[in-house]
């Protein structure tokens, strides 16, 4: 009876490899297919200041919108797509059309930043600097609209050869930003090596899932970190006034988040961005809300 159980218990185990190792064959085609069907879009959440009430930036979001309309999130296929390289291609679209998309708010008088996450994959590309040149020349936008995420996974196999790669993108006049700071691995060690101009709060710290008092000790004390060593602070999922209130009193200097918006199309985002400017110019450091 035993001896069949265990057999029993094995085939299954051996049926959930194959079919994880199937799924796994079926979204890469999905996504290969997905790429030449030009399904991925960029999203763009707003970055606000956080006294001002007014967007400053935004940070590119990939979606992959499929032919049913579905909007699929990047934490469904970023992992498959680092895994077998699709990432690198899947980036150099959301690159080049965020700084396309940038130059055009631009040209209509939107002085904003765009940010854009890089992963592990992008970061070993020995091209990723030409590639990075080639999506601002092709959008003719100046360097200094353009500003890249790195997390502890970006960097994580190759720390030394990353802080010369940063070293470069800064020296051509784009900013670099540590995205989830404070989870993911050494992230203290990443801030004492790494060259970066900005850091961001990862949104478990700003969720009230913990120890409220605990989570205000540790939100003021990376605030005041960050400003010691001249970084611009940024906090991300603020989803409440009260949150965004305890910010502001800190000294937190701009804030993403549901509070005010979601990742948006960017037609959608372009809107919001006329809302919040003729509410910034009517009335002076109010709240520029408009959602
Ligand atoms: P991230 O770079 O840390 O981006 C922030 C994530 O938090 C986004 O999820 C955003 O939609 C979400 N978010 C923003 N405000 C709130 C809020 O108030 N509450 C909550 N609960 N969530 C909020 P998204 O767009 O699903 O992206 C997830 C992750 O996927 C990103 O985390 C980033 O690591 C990765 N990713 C997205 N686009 C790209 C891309 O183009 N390239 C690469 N390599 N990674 C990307
Ligand atoms: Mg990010
Ligand atoms: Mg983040
Ligand atoms: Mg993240």
């Amino acid at each position: 009876h035993s001896k069949d159980m265990g057999r029993n218990s094995y085939r299954v185990h051996d049926e959930r490899i194959s079919e994880k190792a199937l799924n796994k064959v079926l979204l890469e085609t999905k996504l290969r297919v997905a790429l030449l069907k030009d399904e991925f879009h960029v999203y763009y959440q707003p970055k606000v200041n956080i006294r001002s009430g007014k967007i400053v930036g935004m940070e590119a979001l990939v979606r992959w919108i499929d032919s049913e309309g579905r909007i699929i999130s990047p934490a469904e296929f970023i992992p498959i797509a680092e895994e077998t390289g699709l990432i690198q291609k899947i980036g150099d679209i959301v690159l080049k059309r965020a700084c396309m998309q940038t130059k055009a708010m631009a040209d209509e008088g939107y002085d904003l930043c765009v940010s854009v996450n890089l992963s592990a994959r992008q970061f070993e590309d020995m091209n990723l600097i030409e590639k990075i040149e080639e999506a601002l020349n092709q959008a003719n936008l100046e360097s200094k609209y353009l500003e890249l995420e790195i997390t502890d996974n970006t960097i994580m196999n190759t720390l030394d050869t990353s802080i010369e790669i940063i070293k470069k993108i800064r020296k051509r006049g784009i900013k670099v930003s540590l995205d989830d700071f404070g989870t993911g691995y050494s992230s203290l060690n990443y801030l004492v090596q790494m060259p970066i101009d900005i850091l961001k709060i990862d949104k478990v710290f700003i969720d009230k899932k913990f120890d409220a008092k605990k989570q205000r000790i540790i939100l003021e004390s990376v605030i005041s970190l960050a400003k010691k060593m001249d970084l611009k602070v940024i906090a991300e999922g603020v989803e409440r006034l009260q949150q965004l209130d305890f910010l502001k009193s800190q000294g937190c200097d701009e804030f993403q988040g549901y509070y005010f918006s979601r990742p948006l199309p960017i037609e959608e985002f372009k809107r919001l961005l006329n809302y919040n400017r003729n509410i910034c110019l009517s009335r002076k450091h109010a709240d520029c809300r408009t959602t």
